[in-house]
């Protein structure tokens, strides 16, 4: 069976109720090769992206999973993502999502947009309801979009999975894990795409693939 890659997860520096070292452990007892810790920040909290570094150097050290620190960047104004963006890698986050205009919380107006056209942003996770034109764009600039496992957030996996097939961008399969029962197998991402209606023959990019070019990309692997 083929390893799990999840670029976003939440612990107990942002709304999560997990320690990264806990993540880290979890996900490598369910056969992940890679797990991002992505917290909420918006400018309110961004200097705590340095929060996991020492932990994420001793898992690094010690344990055969890749621990990766990254941050969210979360309900911010529109004007700011990209600032925040590279304030964020400069602090060390080597994977930058934005949460995006997900059907069951009020997100800005403009943040998918936004996101879309931000260099350092590497995915924009649960895009609910994006635009064909957004969706060319993130194609463009090389930024992935999220199908979701998370309750409510998923509720437009079926949207984002049949409109990036379509336009030729870029999707990964995340579980935005705030609690311990949230990650998941390989085996369960796969069919959760099942019910997005990927077809069998591009489970393998969503799931491999395509994060492993995000890591790649990012000097990760
Ligand atoms: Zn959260
Ligand atoms: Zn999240």
């Amino acid at each position: 069976m083929e390893k799990r890659i999840d670029l976003h997860t939440h612990s107990i520096f942002s709304d999560g109720e997990l320690l990264p070292s806990e993540i880290a452990r979890r996900a490598q007892v369910l056969d992940h090769e890679a797990v991002a810790i992505t917290d909420h920040v918006d400018a309110s909290n961004i200097n705590s992206v340095g929060n996991i570094i020492n932990t994420v150097t001793d898992i690094r050290d010690n344990w055969d999973i890749e621990v990766i620190p990254g941050a969210e960047i979360t309900h911010a104004p529109v004007e700011i993502i990209d600032k925040l963006a590279r304030q964020a890698r400069k602090l060390g986050a080597e994977i930058i999502v934005v949460h995006g205009e997900t059907l069951v919380e009020p997100v800005l107006e403009g943040t998918n947009f936004t996101a879309v056209n931000c260099p350092e942003v590497d995915i924009l996770a649960h895009p609910g309801l994006i635009t064909m034109e957004e969706v060319e764009i993130a194609r463009d600039n090389g930024i992935a979009l999220e199908i979701s496992s998370r309750r409510g957030h998923c509720l437009a996996n079926g949207h984002v999975a049949k409109i990036a097939r379509e336009i030729g961008a870029h999707l990964v399969m995340d579980t935005d894990t705030h609690a311990p029962q949230d990650l998941i197998s390989y085996e369960t991402a796969g069919k959760i795409l099942t019910g997005a209606g990927v077809p069998d023959s591009e489970i393998h990019k969503i799931l491999r693939s395509n994060p492993e070019r995000i890591l790649k990309k990012n000097g990760l692997k």
